[in-house]
């Protein structure tokens, strides 16, 4: 590391990462520092025995296609290939779906029987959605809207969303709607090679571009003078930059590294008030080489709760799974199975379990994941070899957010993580804010847009 850069780049998730990308091949010096020894932040993989993990590659939307090849390289978007199916198999319905608009609109119309006009002004409401519109309609409210007391259909519609990022009907449909719409304009794509090909090609690209990548680099404080930022702290070393894009965690950026003291009382107060989305469980299955699984969907949304309810999706008395199975061809050239089942279970209920209560917990976690996906894969006992858990206290141990926060904060703290650098000079954030700006596509696309807003600031010197 030198000892001055134009641009620190604090963290590595797909947000950081992108932002670099963008920001690179010019005459500017820019530093990319990750805390832990691996990039990707929660866009991230592990490999135990023979057996690697994706953690956070269940499916994106076909956007990020677009966004790999104009913001990475061709090479990038060539691997972004359409997963086959998606099942749903709880009380209210059992059915396939490949979720693009069309099929969406079929099963509407056709299983739930839902009057064609309906179904088209949902869509078209959803389609006139705009994160800078100012909205006040909950999900819930927008659901009544359209399909008043067809709890069934709600569920169809909502609980995809819940699973991936715990988000409730109680939150602004604004975030739904985009999140959703998203997904479902063409289905579900996955990154052919897995997430590990992924990030390589990335640290490879990034380096290829000039920038340079620290891990095990880990910043505690960002240095700010006359209302402008000066430097950071990596390491215990001070290193000087103009501009810093913070990858990491929007309150830690805030009320931690920077300082309450550097912004205005209601931006510091009122960043307080904004909830987070921490609710990610993951049980790991590793199959035995040799074994095979039976085709049973690439995501199987799977729930033994009678309907639709928020509380019971998010409770530790787990009733809902969305199971990511892996099958030999998201690696060509191996042999091996996995499934990832991916659950939501409250930061608050794992925080305060003694060490002993916690690995009971995880435990008990991982058999109650395998009694369930025995419905599905009978045998899954005698064929799995290797078994794992993580909690969200496994998500604040890797990344350092706050509650082992996964998918950012809750919609309020888009406006916070935008207007930071209207707060101080060349502090900047981006990655997980506000669910529409989170998961693989939102966190990339977002590091564009604080990417452009980091070169208006250099360029002009304009707060
Ligand atoms: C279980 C799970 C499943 C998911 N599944 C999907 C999915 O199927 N599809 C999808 O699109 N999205 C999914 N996501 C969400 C998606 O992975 C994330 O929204 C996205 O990767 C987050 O990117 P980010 O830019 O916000 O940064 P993050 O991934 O949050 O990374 C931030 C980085 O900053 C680093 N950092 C923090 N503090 C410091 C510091 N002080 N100094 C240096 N470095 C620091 C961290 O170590 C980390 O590497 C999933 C997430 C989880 C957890």
């Amino acid at each position: 590391m030198r000892e001055s850069y134009d641009i620190i780049v604090i963290g590595s998730g797909l947000g950081g990462l992108t932002a670099a990308r963008r920001l690179a091949g010019g005459d500017r010096r820019i530093l990319l520092v990750e805390q832990h020894s691996q990039l990707g932040g929660l866009a991230t993989y592990f490999k135990r025995r023979e057996h690697i993990f994706d953690v956070a590659l269940h499916g994106f939307p076909v956007g990020m296609r677009k966004s790999l090849r104009k913001y990475w390289g061709r090479e990038f978007a060539e691997r972004v290939v359409q997963v086959r199916s998606i099942r749903f198999d709880n009380p209210q319905y059992t059915l396939d779906s490949t979720f693009d608009s069309r099929d969406f609109s079929a099963k509407l119309e056709g299983h739930f029987k839902i009057a064609p006009e309906t179904v088209a002004a949902f869509f078209a409401a959803l389609a006139k959605m705009n994160y800078y519109d100012e909205q006040t309609e909950t999900t819930r409210e927008l659901f009544n809207r359209f399909f008043p007391g067809r709890t069934d259909v709600w569920r169809f519609l909502m609980e995809p969303i819940t699973y991936a990022n715990g988000s409730t009907l109680d939150e602004p449909a604004i975030s739904y709607g985009i999140v959703f719409g998203n997904f479902m304009s063409e289905g579900v794509y996955t990154f052919q090679g897995g997430t590990d090909c992924m990030i390589e090609m990335m640290d490879a690209s990034l380096r290829e571009h000039g920038v340079e990548v620290e891990t095990n680099a880990a910043v505690d404080k960002i240095f700010i003078e006359g209302g402008k930022v000066r430097a950071v702290r990596v390491n215990g070393r001070e290193i000087a930059c103009k501009a810093v894009v913070s990858n990491g965690s929007l309150p830690r950026t805030v009320l931690e590294w920077a300082g309450e003291e550097n912004f205005r009382p209601e931006f510091a107060d009122g960043l307080k008030k904004v909830g987070l989305s921490t609710s990610s469980c993951q049980v790991y299955i590793g199959i035995k080489d040799g074994e095979k699984l039976p085709y049973i969907g690439d995501l199987l949304f799977a729930s033994t709760w009678p309907e639709f309810d928020t509380d019971a999706l998010l409770s530790r008395k787990i009733s809902s799974r969305t199971y990511s199975v892996y099958y030999p061809e998201i690696r060509p050239g191996t042999n091996r199975y996995s499934v990832v089942a991916s659950m939501n279970s409250r930061f608050s209920d794992w925080e305060k379990l003694s060490r002993a209560e916690y690995r009971a917990a995880k435990a008990a976690m991982i058999e109650d994941t395998l009694d369930a996906l025995s419905r599905y894969l009978p045998n899954i006992r005698q064929i799995a070899d290797y078994t794992e858990a993580a909690t969200p206290r496994t998500f604040l141990r890797y990344t350092g957010h706050m509650q082992g926060a996964t998918f950012g904060t809750k919609f309020p703290g888009l406006g916070y993580s935008m207007g930071l650098h209207k707060e101080v000079g060349g502090l900047f954030h981006t990655g997980s804010v506000g669910i529409i700006m989170s998961g693989w596509l939102g966190a990339a696309n977002y590091g564009v847009i604080t990417a452009n807003e980091v070169e208006r600031f250099l360029a002009n010197g304009v707060l």
